[in-house]
């Protein structure tokens, strides 16, 4: 039987997660998965493995709340010790966290068989924590799943064709948490409810580029202030954004709400009528629920969601905000290109992982 640690540490790390999980589950492949505690609240971490049964953490790490180097160098030292003595056949790192980046370290240097699973993403800003975990993981992984064909273009360009590595688009294993989980979500939420909103746009905020500026935070909040005078915006905010907000002594005018589970989470974009963000994730998301997308980032690793006039990249600007809005507002789209692989990632990855 194949054996495969799996890596995770964040949010969107458990949702991608729990796709691959379960056709291991199919395939008889054993997991062992790591938590290493990057995300740890109940509502950043826990709510995800009780919605989306995925199979409960082997190793708890309990590490957070620390520097980048700091955390990473933590993990990576636990992690090791974990790898040395299960000796599994393949570790399999998600993303661009720090915990990426430290699964990616521990098994590469112990020669054991390293998988990254949305590969090849690249933003080109060298700024971002997360561009230089994909740039690092990318080069030291012996199997690279990609979402896209930028995504195998932009490995390409690095020279990777002359690494001794596997290069394989499989699509987007979001999608696929996506799809799945739709039908769940309508049966187990109440968060429209709650919420009392017949129409509303959804936000998220907790990029490090706009949370650890505060000019960047204000005139965001000041765009988002002006938008919601005219649909009511609701956003699940996530804590360190909430913190930092409070800090500042900057002004919400909009809905804030504690961060809320897949569930919830889903049928907020399904039911929207605006997206904005600058998660990569829920840009994606806005995408498959149908939904246009305001992205609060310069640039994006999912460029073929703006080439195809779904997505607008407004950064930090209130103006550049305000007018993707109003175009928004009344745009129509076809929604129906296939982009991500329809659902069929986690499954395409896994068998890849049973025969190598
Ligand atoms: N998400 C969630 N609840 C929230 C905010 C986000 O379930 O309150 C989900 C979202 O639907 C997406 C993932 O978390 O699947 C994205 O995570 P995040 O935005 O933290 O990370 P990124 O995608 O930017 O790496």
């Amino acid at each position: 039987m194949k054996r495969i640690i799996t890596i995770v540490g964040a949010r969107p790390q458990f949702i991608k997660a729990a796709t691959l999980s379960r056709q291991f589950q199919l395939l008889g492949i054993e997991e062992k998965i790591v938590h290493t505690g990057q995300h740890f609240d109940i509502n950043m971490s826990d709510v995800f493995f009780d919605e989306m049964e995925i199979p409960r953490p082997v190793f708890q790490l309990d590490i957070h709340g620390l520097t980048h180097g700091a955390m990473t160098g933590r993990m990576l030292e636990e992690i090791e010790k974990i790898l040395l003595k299960e000796k599994p056949d393949g570790v399999l790192v998600y993303g661009d966290t720090n915990s990426t980046m430290a699964g990616a370290l521990a098994a590469s240097k112990l020669h054991i068989p390293l998988i990254h699973v949305e590969a090849g993403l690249r933003s080109y800003n060298m700024e971002m924590p997360e561009e230089i975990t994909r740039i690092l993981t990318d080069r030291i992984s012996n199997f690279l799943f990609c979402p896209t064909d930028t995504a195998i273009k932009n490995l390409k360009k690095e020279g990777f064709d002359y690494f001794p590595v596997k290069i394989i688009k499989n699509g987007d294993v979001m999608q696929d948490a996506a799809i799945y989980y739709t039908a769940k979500a309508e049966k187990k939420s109440n968060i429209l409810n709650q919420i009392g909103l017949d129409k509303y746009i959804v936000g998220t905020i907790h990029r490090q580029e706009n949370t650890d500026s505060p000019s960047n935070l204000r005139n965001i909040i000041a765009g988002l202030n002006e938008i919601n005078n005219q649909i009511p915006l609701v956003v699940p905010i996530h804590p360190r954004t909430r913190n930092i907000l409070a800090q500042q002594n900057i002004q919400c005018e909009f809905k804030l709400i504690d961060p809320v589970g897949y569930f919830d989470m889903i049928m907020l974009l399904k039911n929207c009528e605006l997206v904005v963000t600058d998660s990569g994730g829920i840009q994606k998301e806005a995408f498959f629920f149908g939904k246009h997308c305001i992205t609060l980032r310069e640039e994006t690793e999912w460029v073929e969601l703006v080439e195809n006039g779904f997505n607008i990249l407004a950064g930090s600007n209130p103006e550049k905000l305000k007018t993707a809005f109003e175009l928004f507002k009344t745009k129509k789209s076809d929604f129906s290109i296939d982009l991500y692989g329809e659902g069929k990632a986690a499954e395409k990855a896994a068998l890849e992982i049973l025969n190598f």
